[in-house]
């Protein structure tokens, strides 16, 4: 594991609790030749369950244990992680490894109070060379908090702040560029130490952690859950093969109002960033409409924004557009011509209303297929189309559009709301799934003869049009593939 942790991470975290206690003793020895030999410098972290830790562990069973280790140990790490109340029951006798060696470290796992610049100042105050803040980010305003601490720290005692869960991932991405010390991430998914930590490789790949300052562009995805979002592979692949200086990240937004007016809008936000543009996605395609400056035509004739531009720092401004137009109708013009095609369209949610808009400017003729027919009128006399119950679709169309979640992986993969036998005749089955890449419906649409379409090539249509708004330059269509698929 040191071995691996050496190939990727700039330091490594030791996490001596994790070891089994009925072989600690042993291991620490034979750990102390192997120490002296790591190319990384090393923190060492004894943590008590409480603090985060593997184990049941009083105050003096950590006083012991540390003044247990042996003498080429100590010398070998660079660091020592002792929580707070460790760092002051050794102030008065001085600690068993150097001061400048120790980081005061202290972990809130319910909540990130308001309080801690006052922490930190007690921490600072002790001789601990290193202050670290971990908190638990219950919703993303949180991470304000600990940005303020880290501008509060610039030119003080050296701090490492962060918050855990996805709300906080921001402040693991970020802080780095902002003045933390490091940032932690994991080896591998599943082996993270704390909730919400990304691995090394995202870190560094992904993420870019490194190359980023207060400078770089952040992009990101608003939405509630977002932690699947395949856009922050896509964008972020994007930004990193244009070698543009800029992130894009997840956002775990549960309150747009509050995330807009805290975060993102230039005359309000509390945030010293250079943030230039949001995807929008479930739950709040609708909710972000009444915060925005301009809304274009699309967007508002849709009745939902999927984009916002960030606009300029002498007029500024949020623009929302709405990508998944293009991002569907692309694809489907290059493979058919829809002007007075007959199109079922199946479905009656916020996918079907940007698949019937751009239908009906192109003049195709078309029926949604609905199972609530009560629900579904209002979006067939909106875009003018006819509507009919799911149960009376009997084919003879020449494209079919499904634009419900039946067939997707986790939901119902396997399953489809067409019967095979009346795929006969059609000539276009497109399935706005993009999970499986290959639904059932397109399987059955293969055997019957038809051309498809899966929803793989919408979802990265979309993207694409985002980065071009939010940058002015075409993206990097091979390389948003690859990144959508996860090749
Ligand atoms: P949505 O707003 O929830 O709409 C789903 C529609 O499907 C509703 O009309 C719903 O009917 C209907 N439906 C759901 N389960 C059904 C069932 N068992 N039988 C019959 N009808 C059913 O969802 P959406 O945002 O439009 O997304 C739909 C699908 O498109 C999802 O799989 C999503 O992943 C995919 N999508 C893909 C992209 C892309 O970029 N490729 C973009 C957006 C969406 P009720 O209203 O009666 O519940």
């Amino acid at each position: 594991m040191i071995r691996e942790a050496e190939r990727s991470a700039d330091a490594i975290e030791l996490r001596l609790d994790y070891l089994p206690s009925e072989s600690l003793p042993q291991l620490i020895v034979e750990l102390s030749s192997r120490v002296a030999r790591v190319s990384k410098p090393l923190i060492s972290t004894f943590r008590p369950r409480e603090q985060g830790g593997k184990r049941d562990l009083s105050l003096q069973d950590r006083r012991d244990f540390w003044r247990g280790l042996p003498p080429e140990f100590v010398s070998s790490i660079a660091y020592a992680d002792f929580e707070l109340d460790l760092v002051e029951s050794f102030s008065a006798e001085g600690p068993p490894v150097p001061w400048e060696k120790v980081i005061c470290s202290w972990h809130d796992f319910e909540e990130t109070p308001h309080d801690l610049i006052a922490r930190y100042e007690r921490m600072a105050d002790t001789p601990a060379s290193v202050v670290k803040i971990a908190t638990q980010a219950n919703r993303i305003g949180d991470c304000l908090r600990i940005f303020e601490l880290v501008e509060h720290a610039k030119g003080k005692k050296p701090v490492i702040a962060l918050a855990m869960g996805l709300p906080g991932l921001m402040t693991r991405v970020l802080a780095l560029s902002r003045g933390a010390m490091l940032t932690f991430g994991s080896l591998r998914r599943g082996a993270e130490s704390a909730a919400g930590q990304p691995t090394v490789a995202e870190l560094h790949d992904l993420y870019r952690v490194k190359q980023l300052s207060r400078e770089s562009e952040i992009f990101g995805v608003i939405g509630n859950p977002v932690g699947h979002s395949r856009s922050p592979l896509m964008h972020n692949a994007a930004l990193k093969v244009l070698n543009r200086d800029g992130v894009y990240l997840p956002f775990e937004v549960d309150d747009v109002g509050s995330f807009v007016c805290g975060f993102v809008h230039p005359k309000t936000r509390k945030l010293d960033w250079k943030l230039r543009g949001l995807s929008v996605t479930i739950p709040h395609k609708l909710a972000i409409i009444p915060y925005l400056d301009f809304i274009d035509a699309a967007a508002e004739a849709i009745g939902a924004v999927n984009t916002v531009v960030i606009e300029g720092d002498e007029l500024p401004r949020l623009c929302g557009y709405n990508t998944d137009v293009i991002g569907a109708m692309k694809p489907l013009d290059e493979m058919i011509d829809v002007k007075g095609a007959r199109v079922a369209v199946i479905g009656a949610g916020g996918s079907a209303r940007a698949i019937c808009y751009g239908l009906s400017r192109r003049g195709a003729d078309v029926t949604i297929y609905a199972r609530d027919l009560k629900k579904a009128r209002p979006l067939a006399d909106e875009f003018e189309t006819k509507l009919a119950s799911l149960e009376s679709f009997e084919g003879r169309v020449d494209i079919v559009i499904n634009c419900s979640p039946v067939g997707m992986s986790g939901h119902s993969e396997g399953g489809s709301l067409i019967k095979a036998e009346s795929l006969e005749g059609v000539k276009l089955v497109y399935d706005l799934i993009y999970t499986p890449e290959e639904t059932a419906l397109m399987r059955d649409a293969k055997l019957a003869g038809c051309r498809t379409l899966g929803g793989l090539a919408m979802l990265v249509g979309q993207a694409a049009e985002q980065f071009r708004l939010w940058t002015g330059l075409e993206a990097p269509m091979d390389v948003m593939w690859r990144a959508a698929r996860g090749d």
